[in-house]
C-alpha cells in the first residue's frame, strides 16, 4: 500500500482571491512555497493526489475542457520542478444544479482515489484550507491538515516537521 497526500487546488495549490472561480491559465497562479513543499513530500514517497470541487462546470461558469486546460497547465508548471501529481479528482456538480455524493465534504472521490491507487488511509494526509476537506478526509481515517487561504505550505506545515 502507499501513502498519499491529498491535497485541495483552490487556497492550496494555487492562489484564490481574484477571481472566484479559477478556469483560466492567465488567473492560475501557485502559491508560494507549494513547490518546495511536494518536493519534500515526493521526496519522502507520497503520492500527491489533488481532490477539487469545480462547481462552476454545473453552473455554467466554464466547462470541463477549460478546467482540464487549466489542470494541463498546473502539471507542466509543477513538472518543471520535478513534481508529479499522481491524481485529479473533481466534482463538477453543485448542490443548487446536481447535488451529488462526490463534492467535498462528500466522500466518493477520495473513496475512487483510494482504491485506484491501493492507498493506506492511516499513514495519509490531506490539506485543505476549508472545513470541507478536512471533514471528507476524517470521514475516510485520514488526517487532515487546515491552512489558511493561500498559506504557505512549506513554512506551515512540512518546516514544523507536522508531515514526515
Ligand atoms: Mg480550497
Ligand atoms: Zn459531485
Amino acid at each position: 500500500m502507499k501513502r498519499a497526500i491529498f491535497l485541495d487546488r483552490d487556497g492550496v495549490i494555487n492562489r484564490k482571491g481574484g477571481p472566484y472561480y479559477i478556469y483560466l491559465k492567465e488567473d492560475f497562479v501557485l502559491n508560494e512555497g507549494v513547490t518546495e513543499a511536494l518536493k519534500y513530500f515526493m521526496h519522502k514517497g507520497f503520492l500527491l493526489i489533488i481532490i477539487t470541487n469545480q462547481g462552476g462546470i454545473a453552473k455554467g461558469v466554464y466547462t470541463e475542457e477549460q478546467m482540464h486546460e487549466v489542470h494541463n497547465f498546473m502539471k507542466e508548471l509543477l513538472k518543471k520542478d520535478g513534481i508529479e501529481i499522481a491524481g485529479i479528482y473533481y466534482c463538477p456538480h453543485h448542490p443548487d444544479v446536481s447535488p451529488c455524493e462526490c463534492r467535498k465534504p462528500g466522500t466518493l472521490l477520495l473513496e475512487k482515489a483510494i482504491k485506484d491507487f491501493n492507498i493506506d488511509t492511516a499513514s495519509s494526509w490531506m490539506i485543505g484550507d476549508s472545513e470541507i476537506d478536512i471533514q471528507a478526509a476524517e470521514k475516510m481515517g485520514i488526517k487532515g491538515v487546515l491552512i489558511p487561504e493561500n498559506g504557505n505550505m512549506m513554512e506551515l506545515i512540512v518546516k514544523p516537521g507536522l508531515i514526515t
